[in-house]
């Protein structure tokens, strides 16, 4: 990975052990600069790459991974983590959701992405080249600014049996509630898994709020993965989790308001009604219904809705 940053970073000052080093990494051929915290750790290890804000609009995983890329020490550290802090600063920025301003495209659906695509997909060219080089990769996010959330966390199914299930134990040890395999190719942990980097995503915090409370919460939670590779030192905590074998995700039919008819981690079962779409005039449009049994994990809490977009999720347990 350190040899990747050296041809990335025009300019870098040797990497040498034990130092942190900070700078950003340009995307060729776009006005994007992702600020970045390189740590070269003194005692052999893995290369972990951590990103926070592929969505802009993720406040609590973006001030976490900046606050993680000022913590960890180089002294403490074993192997190398890179910090990308945030990914996508032009949507942070704009203060938009989902989508990135220059080709309203959404980042995290557009990986492995191309090296002459739009501004997204130069984005996740640069991070998959980055990911290729990782030995695990860990992607934060959280609720975007008009989403509610109860933390978990997806481990991609795309790649070998080995990969999944290494992501899939890591993923266990951030202590979120739910535990949620996926099958997405142009995600950002399936981008990963399609060349045998393990990862995940994590999901925590929500509409557009952040509070340190909930970023102490995600930086014990990504330490504790950190230690089970021995990447920092300390004791690794096991936790109670559920897991669940995949999650079907709503989108909306109509653009209009929004009306919900379901509670975040509600216990739901198949052909249930949980939220309908009405026009300016209070019309219904169209009726939403679980696609089947399961936990809703996420919830889209803004009135105003678009076609297309999603309006909430389901967590399906795997059948007995
Ligand atoms: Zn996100």
């Amino acid at each position: 990975m350190k040899e990747l940053i050296k041809q990335l970073v025009p300019g870098i000052k040797a990497l040498t052990d034990g130092i942190k080093t900070t700078g950003h990494i340009p995307v060729a051929g776009t006005p994007i600069e992702m600020p970045f915290t390189l740590i070269c750790g003194t005692k052999q290890g893995k290369d972990i790459l951590i990103t926070g804000g592929v969505h802009g609009g993720e406040y609590p995983c973006i001030e976490t991974a900046i606050q993680l890329a000022k913590e960890l020490d180089p002294k403490e550290v074993a192997g190398t983590v890179l910090i990308i802090h945030p990914v996508n600063t032009a949507a942070f920025l704009a203060r938009m959701q989902y989508y990135g301003p220059y080709d309203g495209k959404n980042l995290n659906r557009v990986f492995p992405g191309k090296a002459t695509g739009t501004v997204s997909e130069r984005i996740a060219y640069v991070v998959h080249q980055l990911q290729k080089e990782a030995d695990f990769f860990i992607d934060l996010h959280g609720g975007d600014i008009h989403e509610s959330l109860i933390p978990f966390v997806i481990y991609s199914n795309v790649g070998s049996k080995e990969v999944s299930e290494q992501s899939r134990q890591a993923a266990a040890l951030l202590g979120f509630p739910y535990v949620v395999g996926s099958v997405s190719e142009n995600g950002s942990i399936g981008g990963a898994a399609t060349v045998g980097t393990p990862g995940f995503l994590a999901e925590l915090g929500q509409c557009g709020r952040w509070n340190q409370d909930e970023v102490e919460q995600y930086k014990a939670a990504v330490k504790n993965v950190l230690r089970s590779w021995a990447t920092i030192p300390g004791q690794v905590h096991t936790h109670q989790v559920e897991y669940l074998e995949r999650m079907l995700v709503a989108t909306a039919l109509h653009e209009g308001c929004w009306y919900p008819e379901v509670k975040l981690e509600a216990k739901v079962t198949k052909g249930q009604k949980l939220g309908e779409i009405r026009d300016f005039f209070g019309t219904k449009l169209s009726e939403y219904h679980a696609e089947g049994d399961g936990i809703v994990l996420y919830l889209v809490t803004s009135l105003a809705i678009t076609a297309n977009d999603p309006l909430y999720a389901i967590g399906v347990q795997a059948a007995k």
